[in-house]
């Protein structure tokens, strides 16, 4: 018998637990511990990993996870309603989960983590942006993680995969990519959440690149890709006319046409673009 085995079933131990699902908290649960495997095997062969684990609410990602091989979980949670359960999967895998109280957008989980090091989670969808943005532009490149598993709105994992020419493309995709693969590896329907949420979901997977796709200054591709979709139906030589008082001669040095817009323009585009207006 695996350790997963002798544990019980998630809806005993919301109800053992009284773990009502909170909307204020973001909370959907994923009770299926098929469900959370696969998705645990999402991230990938763990054996020689510690996986950082966003919002584990009653433990089933966090159950998929330990059970598919991690090598330690830290598991950072913002509802202490949730520690007891978590405390018991804690027990049943000695050694190899650390949970901890509080809000992931404030804690620094580098203290608790050896490298390699993969992410993984299933947050309210407005967390997982603003951890998104935030892993994606570390001061330094390559970031602490290999790999993100996250579960987004499928709307929102739409945008981190978006290419050029699609409504869905903009600053998200764009972050994305410049650094990292991005794919979606699974689409989830509402009712594989309990409650279930309004919309359908989606996991993507990143993997962080070595080095970026193209050369680029970060804060001048990023301020410059910002101001480019602000204005997304205007022509760049408009939108981006704060940039620089040539605009109109560094987007053609940069091999676009004044006349595009942002959602025309590809990666290696905005990262040409920001490369000309380092320029002096
Ligand atoms: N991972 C669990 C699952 O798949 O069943 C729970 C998913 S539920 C969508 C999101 C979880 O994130 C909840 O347990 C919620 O309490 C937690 N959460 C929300 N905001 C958080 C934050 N800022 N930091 C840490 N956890 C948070």
């Amino acid at each position: 018998m695996t350790a997963i085995d002798t544990l019980p079933p998630l809806r005993d131990v919301i109800n053992t637990h009284d773990l009502k699902a909170r909307k204020s908290l973001g909370q959907n649960f994923l009770l299926d511990l098929n469900l959370t495997a696969k998705i645990a095997r999402q991230a990938g062969d763990m054996s020689g990993c510690d996986v950082l684990e966003i919002g584990p609410g009653p433990g089933g990602l966090t159950r998929g996870l330990l059970a598919e091989g991690a090598r330690r979980v830290l598991a950072i949670e913002k509802d202490k309603r949730c520690l007891p359960a978590l405390n018991e999967i804690a027990q049943a895998y000695p050694d190899r989960l650390t949970v901890i109280e509080g809000d992931a957008l404030e804690i620094d989980p580098l203290a608790y983590l050896t490298p390699p090091i993969r992410i993984a989670a299933n947050l309210p969808y407005n967390v997982g942006t603003e951890l998104l943005v935030r892993w994606l532009t570390p001061a330094e490149w390559p970031p602490f993680w290999d790999s993100l598993t996250l579960m987004f709105q499928r709307e929102v994992a739409q945008r981190i995969v978006a290419q050029p020419g699609s409504k869905a493309y903009g600053r998200l995709a764009l972050l994305a990519q410049w650094r990292a693969d991005a794919r979606i590896v699974m689409n989830l329907p509402p009712e594989a959440f309990t409650p279930p949420p309004k919309v359908s979901s989606a996991v993507v997977h990143l993997t962080a690149l070595a080095e970026p796709r193209f050369p680029a200054d970060p804060a001048v591709l990023n301020r410059v890709v910002a101001m480019a979709f602000n204005q997304r139906r205007k022509m760049l030589r408009a939108a981006l006319k704060g940039a620089a008082p040539d605009i109109e001669d560094r987007l053609i040095a940069a091999g676009i046409k004044p006349t595009e817009r942002a959602e025309q323009i590809p990666l290696e585009g905005f990262c040409a673009l920001a490369r000309e207006i380092a320029k002096p």
